[in-house]
């Protein structure tokens, strides 16, 4: 299996700089497969070996899956020197773990995304043949109709030329201000309001609540997040 050394995998959970970890291991009765190890250059293969720190076992990790309820006003990104991003609104201890959010969502709207250091997964996701379902929740100007419901499902001809794939709207509330549930099986820029352009209203408030059945959990605030739970992990993978 592939080893990395002890000062390095210490270093990447967060326990201190390499020099930091040098002192740490010398102070701390730091154990690997139970034998006490003095030296940061010590070779590990930490999914494998049983590392322990004062006795406690290291729940050692290099992957990292969260669900933030996305608030508007915050991009789509890992960093940006203007503007502030998802991964900005993360506490220290995610830094270290290089998350970046698994497509993206407008600036304006809110709702379910995924941040994740795992580049296969976030692939494998976005990949445009996987067709994994996203559903919105919208409220639009204008009065949306049964007709609608019917265009959406035939497809509607985009600003830029492209026909969208059949789509699901649920109405909600069809009345001048309309709340509806939004089904599409691919991604393009802007779909869900571009969508709502092609048949000649505007959506003036979008969360994404849904990715497959992957659900927002109802308890997160706009802008918390937590880990997936091994549930909503296999759902995902
Ligand atoms: N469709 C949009 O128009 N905006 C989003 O953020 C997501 C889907």
């Amino acid at each position: 299996a592939k080893t990395q050394r002890l000062d390095k995998i210490l270093s990447n959970m967060g326990y201190g700089t390499r020099k930091e970890i040098k002192i740490f291991i010398k102070k701390n009765n730091v154990k690997v497969n139970g034998v006490g190890v003095k030296d940061g250059s010590f070779h590990v293969s930490p999914h494998e070996d049983m590392i322990e720190i004062n006795g406690e076992r290291l729940d050692y990790r290099d992957t990292v899956y969260l669900m933030m309820n996305k608030p508007q006003g915050v991009i789509s990104a890992s960093f940006d020197p203007k503007v502030e991003t998802v991964v900005d609104l993360l506490d220290e201890g995610y830094r270290i773990f290089e998350l970046f959010p698994v497509g993206r969502l407008d600036k304006d709207t809110e709702g379910l995304l995924i941040l994740t250091n795992d580049g296969k997964l976030a692939h494998e996701l976005l990949a445009p043949k996987k067709h994994v379902p996203k559903t919105y929740f919208a409220v639009v100007d204008g009065k949306v109709t049964n007709q609608d419901q019917e265009s959406f499902q035939k497809g509607v001809t985009l600003d830029d030329g492209y026909v969208t794939q059949p789509a699901e709207l649920i109405l909600l509330k069809s009345d001048d201000i309309s709340e509806i549930e939004l089904t599409i099986y691919e991604g393009k820029f802007h779909q869900v309001k571009r969508m709502f352009e092609a048949v000649g209203k505007k959506v003036t408030y979008l969360k994404r609540i849904a990715m497959g059945s992957l659900k927002l959990d109802s308890n997160l605030d706009l802008g918390e997040y937590r880990e997936l739970t091994e549930e909503e992990m296999q759902i995902l993978m």
